[in-house]
């Protein structure tokens, strides 16, 4: 976890930076964050039908692509450091963020199945391992995490359904 990375492009808030063991890109705050500030504001640059590792999830079969772009750098963490808010299209702190700290966000919290799924390796003690989306993950494990109103639309219906 704890490995050089060299920054790659330095914007306001934020800088895009990248490995230099892995290659991996990663989002990192460039000040400090209070918990619910907005880190950015954000918009659809594109809107596409089906998922891809690079799109968020906004509604059934609404996935889009990022902007500002440096967001598509924000990986996945069992234990977030902020959220995608896509009914308001902010990008928010969800804890206090020291400076030069990684932005991360769980991506079950907005998708609801994932393009690819993939092993988890954040090292957190609480890691989910394979994170597939949240319609692969129990209510139980979901009601820790911040859920995008469209997943918590998703997970009433499902529910809706069993009854
Ligand atoms: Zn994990």
């Amino acid at each position: 976890m704890n490995d050089k990375r060299k920054i790659i492009n330095r914007y306001e808030a934020v800088s895009v930076e990248e490995s230099l063991r892995t290659g991996q890109r990663s989002l990192h705050a460039s000040k400090a964050f209070q918990k619910d500030e907005i880190i950015s504001s954000f918009a659809a640059a594109e809107e596409r039908s089906s998922p891809t590792s690079l799109t968020l999830q906004k509604d059934d079969n609404v996935h889009i692509v990022l902007s500002p772009s440096f967001l598509q750098y924000v990986n996945h963490s069992c234990s977030p450091s902020a959220f995608f808010d896509t009914t308001l299209m902010q990008f928010v702190a969800l804890k206090n963020i020291a400076e030069g700290e990684e932005l991360t966000f769980f991506y079950p919290s907005a998708e609801w199945e994932m393009a690819q799924a993939f092993d988890c390796r954040c090292g957190h003690h609480n890691c989910l391992g394979t994170i597939s989306g949240a319609a692969f993950l129990s209510t139980e494990v979901l009601q820790r995490y911040r859920l995008t109103d469209f997943i918590q639309r998703k997970l009433a219906e499902q529910k809706e359904k069993r009854a």
